[in-house]
């Protein structure tokens, strides 16, 4: 048995009023419906793309359950929120498809600012960020390919690969620890020899650099192993965030249509018994590894603080972190921090035009087809009977 008990709502809700209850309570209810997030999508993105002034209503709804604000200095305080239950927030700059160096040099810029925000502060234990948000997809695609770069393309990889170090650099000297997610398998080779670098470059002592390994693809056990004995010939420590993976649909759609063998998994259960090797993997090498468990899923949280348990870990070893994204899973969250587990939460922000991406794939991912709506919703609904029966 799992010492953390996920059901118990009055400590997963702890932090929300019975308004904001409600209004989160609504919220799940509408994005439940397919027809009604491709409708209320669709509709969202003409306002904004028109220039109509919606976003006070995006703000007070769907932005606020997702998001922590639309800056740094609204984030902190969120954060800082967040902070008061003992969870921990990663603020992670939303705004995507950017595809020039102007904007690539901004988003660098507004990463390192992000490690600012969490040095010394331990409201912030990790920042993040993708390599897509710094370098244009179809050159990583190409670097990926290990095809033939002109020399305009060199120097443009030159100065991604620029970008990448100076904020690793910047997290080092900060001794803030940096998260590198993962992101389409044909430019996850570019993306994990980068990583690499970065962690024989920085976690000489410290765990600073992690690299991401999804585990829906059936070659990243192997390569979780492959990666953790490359780094440790070089004296550096292995740091990753373990995830199942969030682009299955992609993956298998370009496989099917260029003819390739599909990289993921053949089933869920793969993915999880894979998962679950991967946990195990990283506790049986822990004197060197440190696991960020990203996941929403109980039983793999529940899972791992068994096997910590059984292997006399205690509950706050800063080599083992939970976490979540903001506004998911609060029942997994609160009870794994009540409970004295290192926790932490993305914390998503940025300009609310700018992460309306990011606001509709949370929407989307929410509805009933795939989505845990039906399991945030009995939980909110659980605890507003449960509060009615108090008054
Ligand atoms: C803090 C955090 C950070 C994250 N960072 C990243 C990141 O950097 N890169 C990234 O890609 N994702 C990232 N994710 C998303 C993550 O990969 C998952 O998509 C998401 O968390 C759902 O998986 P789960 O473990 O929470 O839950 P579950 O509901 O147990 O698992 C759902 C996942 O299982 C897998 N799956 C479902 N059906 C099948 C099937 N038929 N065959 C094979 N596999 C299947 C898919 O990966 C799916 O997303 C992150 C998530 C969190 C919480």
């Amino acid at each position: 048995m799992s010492s953390v008990n996920f059901e118990n709502t009055a400590v997963a809700f702890q932090h929300k009023n019975n308004g904001q209850l409600k209004r989160s309570f609504w919220l799940f209810k509408l994005i439940a419906s397919p027809t009604l997030v491709k409708i209320g999508g669709a509709l969202t993105n003409l306002a904004v793309g028109l220039g109509i002034p919606i976003g006070w209503a995006i703000k007070k709804n769907i932005f606020s359950q997702f998001c922590g604000g639309v800056n740094i200095s609204e984030s902190k305080k969120a954060a800082h929120h967040l902070a008061k239950s003992g969870i921990g927030s990663i603020l992670d700059y939303s705004v995507e498809g950017k595809e020039n160096e102007k904007d690539f040099d901004f988003t660098a810029d507004e990463i390192k600012r992000t490690i600012d925000a969490a040095e010394n502060n331990n409201d912030i234990p990790f920042s993040v960020f993708k390599v897509t948000g710094i370098c244009r997809f179809s050159l990583l695609e190409k670097v990926n390919a290990k095809q033939a770069l002109s020399a305009n393309e060199e120097a443009e990889w030159e100065r991604a690969v620029g970008r990448v170090f100076s904020i690793c650099e910047h997290a080092f000297k900060k001794n803030v620890s940096l998260f590198i997610d993962a992101e389409d398998s044909w430019i996850q080779d570019a993306i994990d020899e980068l990583a690499e670098n970065m962690m024989v470059q920085f976690n000489q002592k410290d765990f600073i650099v992690y690299n991401t390994v999804q585990l829906y693809r059936h070659d990243r056990l192997a390569y979780l192993k492959a990666m953790h004995t490359r780094l440790k010939e070089k004296g550096a420590k292995t740091a990753v965030k373990l995830v199942r993976g969030a682009y299955i649909e992609k993956e298998r759609k370009r496989a099917a249509e260029m003819g390739y063998i599909d990289p993921i998994q053949p089933n869920k259960e793969s993915t999880d018994r894979d998962f679950n090797l991967a946990v195990d993997y990283c506790l049986d090498h822990i004197e060197d590894v440190a696991i960020c468990c990203g996941s929403h899923n109980e039983e793999s949280s529940a899972m791992l603080v068994e096997k910590m348990n059984a292997r006399g870990i205690a509950s706050n070893d800063k080599r083992i972190y939970f976490a979540q994204l903001f506004g998911m899973s609060d029942h997994i969250s609160y009870n794994l921090s009540h409970a004295k587990y290192n926790v932490a939460k993305y914390l998503p922000y940025g300009p609310i035009k700018e992460v309306m991406p990011y606001l509709l794939r949370r929407a989307q991912e929410n509805t009933s087809v795939k989505g845990q709506t039906g399991r945030e919703l009995s939980l909110i609904e659980k605890e507003i009977q449960r509060r009615k029966k108090l008054n």
